[in-house]
């Protein structure tokens, strides 16, 4: 089990990966903004960040300044999620200092094996195969 922290201002996406993220045994934490989003960081100090890049307070590039500047959080692998059409930026996300890259819209059926590579290896190794062994036990609605 990992613990994610989510920040994402729209409802319906946010919704989606705390549902699934739940369904596959991790503890969803939410945000629904750039300043939410990087308090709770500091406070919660989760496994994996998925961000958001278009998001009110502060947006994700600046979230992700703000988190790799600090020490105590920049080791938290931190992934950008955005909208197809800003996929040609993803080279210019990674630069900025973000681990990874997923586009939206969120794919339920793949949504859980892409983000499997970014939580830290040494504990969630045998996780991710229990989570692909449930997976294809277990239909999500
Ligand atoms: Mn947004």
């Amino acid at each position: 089990m990992a613990r994610v922290l989510v920040v994402e201002d729209n409802p319906e996406s946010l919704d989606l990966m705390v549902y699934l993220l739940k369904a596959f045994g991790h503890v969803a934490l939410s945000a629904r903004d750039g300043l939410e989003g990087i308090e709770a960081a500091r406070l919660e100090h989760p496994d994996l960040i998925l961000c958001d890049i278009q998001l009110p307070g502060a947006d994700g590039v600046e979230v992700c300044h703000q988190l790799k500047k600090d020490p105590a959080l920049r080791g938290i692998p931190l992934v950008a999620t955005t909208s197809y059409a800003m996929v040609g930026d993803r080279e210019k996300l990674l630069g900025e200092g973000f681990n990874g890259y997923m586009s939206k819209p969120i794919t339920p059926q793949t949504f859980i094996d892409q983000m499997a590579p970014y939580l830290p290896t040494d504990k969630d190794k045998p996780l991710i195969d229990e989570i692909k062994f449930r997976k294809s036990k277990t239909k999500v609605a």
